[in-house]
């Protein structure tokens, strides 16, 4: 999907994103947001994202952030519930 630069890397190929969004969960500087709705690309206002708070929101989801650690214990109480 990216191509790497001499800068920022850029979209190259987005038809072919499968929306895993790992490239979100995996940013450290929440720099990208992955759209839910993989059908067809969805414009993006810059600085209506930043204050929608939509950049990084996955991973803080999840719990790959300092700030939402604590949400990891879901998928540890899944995994003893499963045992
Ligand atoms: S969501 Fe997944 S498939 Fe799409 S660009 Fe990110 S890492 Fe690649």
């Amino acid at each position: 999907v990216f191509d790497k630069t001499e800068g920022l890397p850029v979209i190259a190929r987005q038809a072919d994103c499968q929306t895993c969004f790992l490239c979100e969960l995996y940013c450290p500087e929440d720099a990208l947001f992955v759209s839910p709705f993989a059908e067809q690309p969805q414009g993006i206002d810059v600085v209506a994202a930043r204050q929608s708070g939509l950049l990084g929101s996955y991973r803080r989801a999840v719990g790959w952030t300092k700030d939402s650690e604590h949400l990891r214990e879901a998928d540890r109480s899944f995994r003893l519930f499963g045992q």
